[in-house]
C-alpha cells in the first residue's frame, strides 16, 4: 500500500466511525424523545383539563360515540353511515376555534351507536362525571352521545351528577363525514354553554340546533332530520345565537345537587323493562318480564296511560309478585294522570316523563324502595 492509498483507507475508516456514532447517538435520542412523549402522552391522559389560558374556562369532552362521531365514504351518506367511528381527539380537532373559547380535553369513554348504552355505562358515565367535578380545575362538562338514546343517559345525568358545574350532552344528526354536518357547530355549543356562569346550577343540558334543553324535557322526534330533538310542552331553558348563550328558564324539578338519588355505591342497577299497549295486547308480556326477573315495568300505554284488560291483569299479578309498575304514555306527550286503577292496583303514574324516561326514574327509585306510594311522589318531585 503506498502512503496516499493508506492515508485514503484512514480516512474512510475515521469518516465511518463517526458516522456509526452519530447514528447510534440520533437512535439514542430518538428513544429517549420517544420515552419522553410516551410519559407526556400518560401525563396528559391523567390530567383532567388543559389549562392553558388562565382566563378562559377549562371543559372536559368525555365522549362516547354516535353519529357526532360518525364516519361514511360518501358525502352525501346521512343514514348509512357507522356511528362511534372517529376519536374524540378527531371530532375536537376538527373545531380548531375551541380553543379560542375554552381549554379543551377529550376523554373516550367508550365509541359506541347510544343504542348500545346499557346500565353498567350509564354508571361508569355518571361515576367519571361526579369525579372530575370535584376538581377544582374542571369547570364544566361536555358529553358527545349518539342522539337515538341520548335523552335517557342526559336524565339519568341530571338525577344523579352531585354538582352545580355545567353538564352538556351533545350529538348531531348527520355524521361527520357528510356535507353540512351539524356536529361540529353543536359541540361549539355545548362547549360555549359549559363556559357560561349562568349555566351553573341548571342541571343536565342537551343542545342541538342551537337550542339549549334540560335533560328533564327534551326528546328525539324525529328519526332523520337536523330538527329531531324538541322540548316539546315545557319549553327551551335558552338558545345560542352567534356567539350569544342566552337563558330564559330553568327546570324546576329536583335534580343534581337537589336530587337524592346516589350512584356512587352502587354497583348494577334493577331491570326495569317497557311494555307498548297495543289494541290486543296480551298479558302474557307481562308473565315474561315478571319471569325473566325484571323488578320493575313501566307500560307505554295508549293516550293517558289506559291499559286493556288483558293488559291490567298482567300488570296486576306483577305487582302481587313485588314488581314495581308504572303507567306512561305512548303518546309522546302529556302528563299521565293519578287515577282510580292506581289506588286498587298499586300502580305508579309517569306525570310528563315519557316512557324511556319514567324507566330511568324508575330504576333509581327502585335503588330506595319498592313502596309505590313512595315511587310515585318521585314522579311527582323529579
Ligand atoms: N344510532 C346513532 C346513535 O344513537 C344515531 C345518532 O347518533 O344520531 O348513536
Amino acid at each position: 500500500m503506498n502512503m496516499t492509498k493508506w492515508l485514503g483507507a484512514v480516512l474512510l475508516s475515521v469518516l465511518l466511525l463517526v458516522t456509526a456514532a452519530c447514528a447510534n447517538t440520533g437512535t439514542q435520542e430518538n428513544t429517549q424523545s420517544e420515552k419522553e412523549n410516551v410519559s407526556n402522552e400518560t401525563k396528559e391522559k391523567n390530567k383532567a383539563v388543559e389549562t392553558g389560558n388562565k382566563s378562559l374556562s377549562n371543559i372536559k369532552v368525555l365522549a362516547t360515540g354516535g353519529t357526532i362521531a360518525g364516519s361514511s365514504n360518501s358525502d352525501t351518506d346521512t343514514t348509512g353511515y357507522k356511528s362511534g367511528s372517529l376519536g374524540i381527539d378527531k371530532v375536537i380537532a376538527s373545531v380548531p376555534q375551541l380553543k379560542d373559547i375554552a381549554n379543551v380535553t377529550g376523554e373516550q369513554v367508550v365509541n359506541v351507536g347510544s343504542e348500545n348504552v346499557d346500565n353498567a355505562l350509564l354508571l361508569k358515565l355518571a361515576k367519571r362525571v361526579n369525579e372530575l367535578l370535584k376538581d377544582d380545575q374542571v369547570d364544566g362538562i361536555v358529553i358527545t352521545h349518539g342522539t337515538d338514546t341520548l335523552e335517557e343517559t342526559a336524565y339519568f345525568l341530571h338525577l344523579v351528577v352531585k354538582s352545580d358545574k355545567p353538564v352538556v350532552v351533545v350529538g348531531s344528526m348527520r355524521p361527520a363525514s357528510a356535507i353540512s354536518a351539524d356536529g361540529p357547530l353543536n359541540l361549539y355549543h355545548a362547549v360555549k354553554i359549559a363556559s357560561t356562569k349562568e349555566a351553573k346550577g341548571k342541571g343536565v343540558m342537551v343542545t342541538l340546533n342551537d337550542r339549549i334543553a334540560s335533560a328533564r324535557f327534551i326528546t328525539k322526534t324525529n328519526t332523520t332530520t337536523t330538527d329531531a330533538f324538541k322540548s316539546l310542552e315545557h319549553g327551551y331553558i335558552g338558545e345560542v345565537a352567534g356567539e350569544v348563550v342566552s337563558f330564559y328558564n330553568e327546570p324546576i324539578r329536583k335534580h343534581t345537587s337537589e336530587s337524592e338519588f346516589d350512584v356512587s355505591n352502587i354497583k348494577e342497577l334493577p331491570q326495569v323493562d317497557i311494555l307498548y299497549g297495543y289494541q290486543n295486547d296480551q298479558k302474557y308480556l307481562y308473565d315474561a318480564a315478571v319471569k325473566a326477573g325484571a323488578k320493575g315495568i313501566v307500560v307505554a300505554a295508549a293516550g293517558n296511560g289506559t291499559m286493556s284488560t288483558e293488559a291490567i291483569k298482567g300488570a296486576a299479578d306483577a305487582v302481587k309478585k313485588d314488581v314495581v309498575l308504572v303507567r306512561s304514555s305512548r303518546t309522546g306527550n302529556g302528563i299521565v294522570t293519578h287515577e282510580k286503577t292506581d289506588d286498587e292496583h298499586h300502580f305508579v303514574s309517569s306525570d310528563s316523563l315519557n316512557p324511556q324516561k319514567a324507566r330511568i326514574l324508575l330504576m333509581l327509585a327502585l335503588t330506595k324502595t319498592k313502596d309505590p306510594v313512595k315511587v310515585q311522589r318521585y314522579y311527582e318531585q323529579y
